[in-house]
């Protein structure tokens, strides 16, 4: 028998769509993936090299379980050259993925019934993992946050630029986060994903980090999504539970992935980053322009790479339906909460080539079903 705690457990709906992609293009046939918020691109050379280097090298045992001092520096040094803030090394620790980051940060401060507030629409994972550690997520409107504070609300989860919304959020709603709920975490993987102003990161309205967990890691900005490797930054109170977790469940982080990491923040990665960035934008415009001939309303998504139109119908039957009949992988708004119930996220993570087929068959698939 199952524990209660894994039976209520949702899955990751986007990972079982890409299951279904995966099983039907081992039955031959050609799925366009506008599913998953994985870069097409390669990991950029000096990484890659640098951690093949390091296995080469021996780097192969543990490492400490906050993981390797160069890097947590170079992290702080990163926060300092763009928000002008001083993070100690040793208020940063190593993960496995933002994805651990974020179930280290909710469990380390929710207790069972405590409330968390979350975007509605938001991404999945962080209702799940709230209910997981005994939480209740509370999906809101940030615009109104105040009116969905109680005496239960210990933390919000924000997200900017947010999945799927590709929204950020703006200083007013920061301020009133900060001056009314306990504790911010601050999921920040799209942070470098901007296309339109510039970046705000929770750590400017909290130096001292007295409120803020932020949770940020390479797998977006750099193409490393399956290097598995991200961190948390807090307080020292925060990051010592947090160990106290890493040290049990997982000893240290994968110690070649974090040598690779290390180049992240090199010039010459800079500059494949910057070009990555450029292909996301362009192929922003190109999604946006056939949303808008299809006549869906959308908003104006200006980081991360999804767009997530209203499409006047249910998002769940026009996205398996669209799945079957062309082929093309997108994602039921309803996932992310109820304000997307008539949504679908597309994701232009992927080439601009496929994108393009892609859009051009959810255009044959609209006039002959509709
Ligand atoms: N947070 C958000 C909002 C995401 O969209 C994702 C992945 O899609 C993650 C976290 C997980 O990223 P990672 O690969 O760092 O675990």
């Amino acid at each position: 028998m199952l524990s209660e705690r894994v039976i209520n457990f949702e899955s990751f709906e986007v990972m079982d769509i890409l299951a279904k992609c995966e099983e039907m293009e081992r039955r031959g046939e050609d799925v366009i993936h506008l599913e998953i918020g994985e870069p097409d691109f390669d990991t950029p050379k000096p990484i890659v090299d640098a951690c093949l280097n390091a296995l080469k090298d021996g780097k192969t045992h543990y490492t400490d379980s906050l993981g390797i001092y160069d890097l947590r520096e170079k992290i702080s040094e990163e926060y300092k050259g763009e928000y002008g803030v001083d993070v100690s090394p040793n208020n940063i620790i190593i993960t496995g993925g933002s994805s651990l980051g974020l179930f280290f940060a909710i469990s380390s401060i929710i207790d069972k019934g405590d409330k968390v507030l979350i975007q509605n629409p938001s991404y999945p994972c962080y209702r799940n993992i709230i209910k997981f550690c005994g939480g209740v997520p509370v999906y809101c409107n940030f615009e109104d946050i105040e009116s969905y504070i109680s005496k239960r609300t210990k933390a919000v989860i924000i997200n900017s630029p947010s999945n799927p919304l590709g929204e950020v959020i703006s200083r007013e709603i920061f301020e009133e986060i900060y001056e009314n709920i306990p504790y911010v975490i601050s999921d920040e993987i799209y942070s470098g994903l901007i296309y339109e102003g510039k970046h705000i990161s929770a750590i400017e309205f909290d130096e001292n980090l007295e409120k803020t967990i932020v949770v940020n890691g390479f797998s977006k900005l750099y193409a490393m999504t399956g290097w598995r490797i991200g961190y948390v930054i807090s307080n020292k109170e925060i990051i010592n539970a947090i160990l106290k977790l890493q040290q049990n469940l997982f000893i240290a982080p994968t110690t070649f992935v974090q040598y690779g990491a290390l180049k992240v923040f090199d010039e010459d990665v800079k500059k494949a980053r910057d070009e990555m960035i450029k292909e996301f934008d362009r192929r922003r415009r190109l999604v946006l322009k056939y949303v808008k001939s299809f006549g869906w309303e959308v908003n104006n998504p200006i980081g991360a790479y999804y767009v997530f139109p209203n499409i006047g119908m249910d998002g769940r039957e026009f996205s398996t339906k669209l799945l079957e009949e062309k082929k093309v992988a997108t994602v039921p708004g309803i996932a992310f909460g109820s304000a997307g119930k008539n949504h679908i996220r597309i994701s232009y993570a992927n080439s601009y080539e496929k994108i393009k087929e892609g859009m051009e068959r959810i255009e044959e698939f609209i006039e002959n079903n509709f």
